[in-house]
């Protein structure tokens, strides 16, 4: 995979949307008020700061609304968010809806929240729905549908949950709309996060990590500045195959992958988790949300999954983000950010959880980790071949094409054919995204 070298370099702080701190430095930057201060601290807790000892009863935020449209709503990840704007009550509100196949499921959704439009991307599952909602609501249809209800007026805050590159066209167009995002589509960034970040830039909206190991980084860094970073520690559970030889984890079953030992997700997710290519698509993730050089990152496991993952400040001081396994809470604070709320998910018991462990990742059983950290070095067009390819394998193996060995293999072999292109468009990263499933295809003989 021939590429071009790059210096990546340290953002200026709060570049994408910022985090506490530095909005407030830019913010005294831009006005010198000290009663601007004293509002600003007022917004950012509207409970006032918490005293040991003072109860606070409700910490929903009164001055956050939020019109959501939730893309994928019929996923893992979507399902969670229902539930998460279910629990935080009528500030927050669902306008917008969409699925593929799952169209009964889709249908109920609808009925619940009533939202005023949904998008089915499949075209039979559409024709199925249409009779059932009684015009009651629009109903958008095929890719365009999607792009469509993402950047409808009704919406201010779009939840990217659709999985794969199928996510990345309408992501795009929510933040080209100026939609704030809350993002659990790792693979839009992984294609095309050379055309996202900057495009978030531009439209002044935020692009805010669903993904806990993100949002947690996210999280720590609110205790220092960009440019005082040292490293993050991107947690992995290891997944199903941690403990496992090379040999026996090259014959394992669709069945064996889609046995994950701490959290409970959709299934690419899920088969990307037992290879580790779900880590090395995160590694790629953090560099472009974070404006940080893949030497910055090193990934740790952590068979618990507690701590979500941690920010090595240059003094020293380790900050990390830790909660039960549930996903509701990092969709949560994508919701209520810059305020926190009561959440929904299970709370952490220390007295039952006593110990944590730690332990290198083994990039010999686990190549993938090693390919995470070429992409994210060549940049361009080489991260739309890593996660077309890998998506065209796990689909493959989940389809007893080929066994869990061949995933990681195929992939690595069409990144070693690929020339990359390190000035991409959107254009010529949906090319490369094609060629590279055709070359998995041809690979198989489909
Ligand atoms: P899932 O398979 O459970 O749900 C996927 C959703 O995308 C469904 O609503 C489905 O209808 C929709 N979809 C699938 N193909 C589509 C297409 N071609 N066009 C339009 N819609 C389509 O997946 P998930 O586990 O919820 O994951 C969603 C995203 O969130 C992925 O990018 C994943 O990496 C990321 N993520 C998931 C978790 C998790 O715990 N599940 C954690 C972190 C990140
Ligand atoms: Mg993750």
């Amino acid at each position: 995979m021939p590429s071009q070298g790059d210096t990546p370099t340290f953002p200026a702080d709060g570049a994408h949307g910022g985090h506490a701190p530095a909005r407030l430095a830019r913010f005294l930057d831009n006005t010198g008020g000290l009663g601007i201060v004293l509002n600003l601290y007022a917004s950012m807790y509207p409970g006032g700061l918490h005293r040991p000892g003072a109860e606070i009863t409700d910490r929903r935020s009164p001055t956050v609304t939020r019109r959501i449209t939730i893309l994928g709503s019929t996923g893992s990840i979507g399902q969670s968010t229902v539930q998460v704007v279910d629990s935080l009550g009528s500030d927050y509100r669902v306008v917008g809806l969409s699925g593929n196949r799952r169209w009964s499921e889709l249908l109920d959704q609808c009925r619940l929240l009533r939202p005023a439009a949904a998008a089915v991307a499949d075209d039979a599952s559409a024709a199925a729905m249409r009779p059932q909602l009684n015009g009651q609501m629009d109903l958008l249809t095929g890719p365009e549908g999607l792009v469509e209800i993402a950047s409808r007026p009704e919406s201010d805050f779009v939840v990217a949950a659709i999985v794969g590159a199928a996510g990345l066209r309408p992501t795009l167009a929510a933040v080209e709309a100026g939609k704030d995002v809350g993002l659990a589509n790792k693979e839009a960034l992984v294609i095309a996060g050379s055309l996202l970040m900057p495009l978030a830039k531009r439209k002044n909206v935020r692009i805010l990590p669903i993904d806990s190991e993100h949002s947690a980084v996210f999280q720590a860094m609110a205790s220092g500045r960009s440019g005082e970073i040292h490293k993050i520690y991107l947690t992995a559970s290891g997944g199903p195959f941690r403990t496992w030889s090379a040999d026996r984890i090259a014959q394992a079953t669709p069945e064996d992958a889609l046995r994950h030992p701490t959290w409970d997700m959709g299934p690419k997710i899920t088969i990307d988790s037992a290879t580790m290519m779900n880590k090395a698509l995160e590694i790629i993730e953090a560099c472009w949300l974070f404006d940080l050089p893949p030497d910055a990152i090193e990934v740790l496991i952590h068979p618990e999954s507690v701590i979500h993952s941690m920010v090595e400040f240059c003094d020293g001081s380790v900050i990390a983000q830790l909660g039960t396994p549930d996903m509701k809470t990092p969709i949560q604070y994508a919701l209520t950010y810059p305020h926190r709320a009561t959440g929904c998910a299970e709370r952490l018991d220390f007295h039952a959880l006593r110990k944590l462990h730690f332990e290198p990742p083994d990039m010999d059983r686990f190549p993938a980790l090693r390919l995470g950290y070429e992409v994210a070095r060549a940049k361009g067009t080489a991260g739309a071949v890593l996660n077309a390819a890998n998506e065209q394998a796990v689909a493959a193996f989940l389809e007893g094409h080929i066994p869990f060995g061949r995933i990681v293999e195929l992939t690595e072999r069409v990144l070693d054919d690929h020339v990359v292109d390190t000035n991409p468009t959107l254009e010529t990263l949906l090319t490369a995204d094609a060629w590279a499933r055709q070359e998995v295809n041809r690979c198989l003989n489909v």
